[in-house]
C-alpha cells in the first residue's frame, strides 16, 4: 500500500519549505533534522542578497509555522539510519539522540545556561564565542529546548556525583539524564533530501594563513561577526584587538574553481561578498571594501545592479585579480599580494580583515547517506539528479533540492524545494 506520508531530510530552508508544501496539501511529513534546531545556514547569515532582507526575519516565521502545522512532526537532533523498500513504500530507521532534557517540559528559559560551570565552542557562532555544556543551538531556535553536549557535561561523562547543577536549578524538572537515544521506525511513500552544505576548511590553502593570521577569517564567520546577534553584537572588529575594521579585502574563489580542491564554482560568493561588503560599509560609512575577484558570477535578477550600487554608493571597489599570497605587517594587519589579471600588474593591499569566500561543499557524512539512501552523487558528491526535472535522483521516490544537488542560492533553493514536494506528492497521491 502506498504511504501519504513524506520524510524530508534536512532542516535548512529548503527542507522547511517542501515540508511545508506537502503539509498544506495534506500530506504528514517526518522533518528529520540532525542538529538540536531547525533553520540551517540560512539562520547563520545576517541578511540576504540582492535586498539585504534579514535573514532570520524570513526564515523564523517559516521555522514556526513549521512546528506549529498539524501535518509535519519534528524530530530534531535526529538521524537518518536506515532505509528499505522502494517508491511509495519506504521503511526508515531514524535515530533520535538524547538531549538529556524533556522537550515537552523545558521552556527554554536558559536559568540552566547561566548556572553551568562548562564551556565549549560554539558550534552556531562558528565557534567564535563559548556556549555552556547545557546550551540553546541558538536564540530563535526551533524548538525553543536546550540539549546537553554529551561529549562536555561531566555528569555524562564521569557519572552521578559530578555537577548536576542544571538538573537542581530547573524548576519544571526538565532535565533528564536517564534519557536515552531513540530509534524510531517510519514507514512513507517518498523522500526529500535537503542536507545543504558545509564550509570548505580554507587552512590547507596554505597561502592564504588563515588559522595562522587572526585577522584573516571566511564568509561564515564574517556572518556571524556582522550579525546583532552574533558574539560581537554586530560590531566588526578585528579579532586580534578587538578594534573596529575600516578596511576589509574579500578574496574570492577559495577553494572554488580550483584544480587542487574543488573544480566547481560555488556559485554564491560574488554576491554573498557583495552583500558583506555593502553591509560593513552601512554599519561605518567610512569603511572601505576591496573584493578580489576571478570572474564576477553576477547572472541573477536584480544581481548587477546590485554589485553597480556597491561600486557607487557603499565604497566598494572590485579587482579582477588572482591572490598569490596573504602576510601580515606588524599590527596584525593582513597584506593581501595579488596579480591584477586585467592588467597584468602585481599590487598588494593592507586591509583590518581579511576576508575569505571559501568553497561551500557538501555535508560531511554526504557519502555515507548516499550509501543509504541507494542514491548516485556526482563527481564533487553532490547528488546526482535527473537534468529536466532537477530533483529526481537515480532511485525512484527519492528527490534533491538545494544546495546538496549542486551550488544553488536561497531562491534557488527554495523553488527546488517546492518541485522536490511537488514530484513526492504524485508518488503519495497516486500521480
Ligand atoms: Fe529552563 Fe529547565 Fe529548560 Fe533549562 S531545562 S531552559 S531551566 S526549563
Ligand atoms: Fe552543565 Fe552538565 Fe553541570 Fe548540567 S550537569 S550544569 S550540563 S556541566
Amino acid at each position: 500500500m502506498v504511504s501519504r506520508d513524506v520524510l524530508v531530510i534536512g532542516g535548512g530552508v529548503a527542507g522547511i519549505q517542501a515540508a511545508l508544501d506537502l503539509g498544506d496539501m495534506g500530506l504528514h511529513v517526518h522533518l528529520v533534522e540532525k542538529k538540536p534546531s531547525i533553520g540551517g545556514r540560512m539562520a547563520q547569515l545576517d541578511k540576504t542578497f540582492p535586498t539585504n532582507d534579514c535573514s532570520i526575519c524570513i526564515l523564523a516565521p517559516k521555522m514556526a509555522e513549521c512546528s506549529r502545522h498539524p501535518n509535519i512532526t519534528l524530530h530534531t537532533h535526529s538521524e537518518v539510519k536506515g532505509l528499505t523498500g522502494s517508491a511509495g513504500d519506504f521503511s526508515v530507521k531514524v535515530l533520535k539522540y538524547a538531549r538529556f532534557v524533556d522537550e515537552e517540559m523545558c521552556t527554554g528559559c536558559g536559568d540552566c545556561i547561566q548556572k553551568c560551570p562548562i564551556k565549549a565552542p560554539d558550534e552556531f557562532d562558528m565557534e567564535l564565542r563559548v556556549r555552556k555544556a547545557i546550551h540553546l543551538y541558538f536564540l530563535q531556535a526551533v524548538p525553543l529546548v536546550v540539549t546537553i553536549d554529551r561529549e562536555r557535561c561531566p555528569y555524562i561523562t564521569k557519572g552521578k556525583g559530578h555537577c548536576g547543577l542544571c538538573q537542581k536549578i530547573c524548576q519544571r524538572g526538565a532535565v533528564n539524564f536517564e534519557q536515552q537515544d531513540q530509534e524510531i521506525a517510519l514507514d512513507v511513500g517518498a523522500i526529500v533530501v535537503a542536507t545543504g552544505f558545509d564550509p570548505f576548511d580554507p587552512s590547507v590553502v596554505r597561502q592564504y594563513g588563515y588559522g595562522k593570521y587572526r585577522n584573516v577569517i571566511t564568509s561564515l564567520e564574517y556572518e556571524r561577526l556582522i550579525s546583532a546577534s552574533g558574539p560581537t553584537g554586530g560590531h566588526l572588529q578585528r579579532l586580534s584587538d578587538k578594534e573596529p575594521a575600516k578596511r576589509l579585502g574579500f578574496i574570492q574563489c577559495v577553494g572554488s574553481r580550483d584544480m587542487k580542491h574543488n573544480r566547481f564554482c560555488s556559485s554564491v560568493c560574488c554576491m554573498h561578498a557583495t552583500k558583506e561588503a555593502i553591509l560593513a560599509n552601512e554599519h561605518h560609512r567610512e569603511l572601505h571594501s576591496t573584493i578580489f575577484y576571478t570572474d564576477l558570477r553576477a547572472a541573477g535578477k536584480g544581481f548587477q545592479e546590485y554589485v553597480a550600487r556597491a561600486q557607487r554608493e557603499y565604497n566598494v571597489t572590485y579587482v579582477r585579480s588572482r591572490v598569490a599570497e596573504i602576510t601580515q605587517d606588524e599590527n596584525e594587519r593582513p597584506i593581501i599580494w595579488y596579480e591584477d589579471t586585467s592588467s597584468g600588474q602585481a599590487g598588494s593591499e593592507t586591509v583590518d580583515l581579511a576576508v575569505l569566500a571559501i568553497s561551500l561543499v557538501p555535508r560531511r557524512g554526504a557519502k555515507e547517506l548516499a550509501a543509504l539512501l541507494g542514491v548516485e552523487l556526482d563527481e564533487y558528491n553532490f547528488i546526482k539528479t535527473d537534468p529536466f526535472s532537477l530533483t529526481d535522483t537515480t532511485r525512484p521516490g527519492v528527490f534533491a533540492c538545494g544546495y546538496c544537488r549542486g551550488p544553488a542560492d536561497i531562491p534557488e533553493s527554495v523553488a527546488q524545494a517546492s518541485g522536490a514536494a511537488a514530484r513526492a506528492a504524485e508518488i503519495v497521491m497516486g500521480g
